[in-house]
């Protein structure tokens, strides 16, 4: 049995802009916990060695980001449903088995909505989009029951894979037609990278949106983007992204440090910091 004090991490190529370290170390200060969640920039070629050696070190486990998410799935000795599905992993576990793979992205996206609107339930929703962000958020909306997903990408070729990919609900829309699209929707998301600091806004028109429709930006640096500015100015109700990522972290928590934390304000504000 060994009584090290446990080390997680998020592994990347770059990592420095990460988050993770400083919502993960607030969770280890609030709940007095005697743990490390470290930054650890691993280039692709290098990554399935320290895969292998660092539960040797005191890891327990570690978030992956770009560019290892489908990487870490395939190396995985387990891998959960929901991982799977999405096709890439963001948590592992490291256990005396081997490697256990999951995929808290589509929790984190469903907690996030639904800490504002506990009631949502997306039947038929634009998403904007195509790259591996969506697909977590499709299988979250498929998991909460919508029927119709009308896709949408500057790129067709993508949209029309992820449609191939996750079946007949995924509906691919032209870009040309993105703001038609938006006609009888309950749900727009946005999955690009665009409305971020130093990217153009989304270039979307609104109008056909209805004003009981819920509008989620998953870009969160600015927490208000252009596209959240315009959704809530005509009436609708606005998601940032920031909850995304702050409940996509709290079960990778649970699993290496014994917690289940909570998100609050507290939290956003130290993230944010
Ligand atoms: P990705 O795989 O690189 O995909 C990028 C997406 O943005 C693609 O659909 C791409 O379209 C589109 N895009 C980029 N520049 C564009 C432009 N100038 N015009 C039109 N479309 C453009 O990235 P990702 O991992 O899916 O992430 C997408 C966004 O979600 C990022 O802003 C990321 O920060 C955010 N995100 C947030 C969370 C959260 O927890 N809140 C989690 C994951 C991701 P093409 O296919 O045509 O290139």
């Amino acid at each position: 049995m060994s009584h090290s004090i446990p080390l997680a991490a998020v592994i990347g190529y770059p990592v420095a802009h990460s988050k993770s370290p400083r919502l993960h170390g607030h969770w280890l200060a609030r709940y007095g916990i005697a743990g490390h969640y470290v930054p650890l920039s691993i280039a692709p070629q290098d990554f399935s060695q320290a895969l292998a050696q660092l539960p040797r070190m005191g890891f327990v486990g570690a978030n992956v980001t770009i560019p290892h998410k489908e990487t870490a799935l395939a190396l995985a000795d387990r891998v959960s449903p929901l991982a799977d599905r999405i096709g890439a992993a963001n948590t592992l576990v490291f256990t005396p088995d081997g490697i256990e793979a999951d995929n808290t992205d589509a929790y984190g996206f469903t907690q996030n909505i639904r800490a504002t609107l506990p009631d949502w339930a997306p039947n038929r929703v634009a998403l904007i989009g195509a790259g591996g962000a969506s697909r977590a958020v499709i299988v979250a909306l498929q998991d909460a029951g919508a029927q119709e997903i009308r896709l949408t990408n500057r790129t067709q070729d993508r949209a029309a894979d992820l449609a191939a990919d996750f079946g007949p609900s995924v509906v691919p829309v032209p870009w040309s037609q993105r703001a038609s699209m938006l006609d009888g929707c309950d749900t727009l998301v946005n999955a690009t990278a665009l409305g971020m600091t130093g990217q153009p806004p989304l270039d979307l028109d609104l109008t056909a949106l209805p004003l009981s429709a819920v509008v989620n930006d998953l870009v969160y640096a600015p927490l208000e983007t252009p596209l959240l500015a315009a959704a809530r100015s005509r009436g609708n109700l606005g998601v940032d992204g920031l909850g995304m990522l702050l409940h996509q972290a709290a079960p990778g928590f649970e699993r290496w440090f014994g917690t289940r934390p909570t998100v609050d304000d507290d939290l956003r504000r130290a993230v944010l910091a």
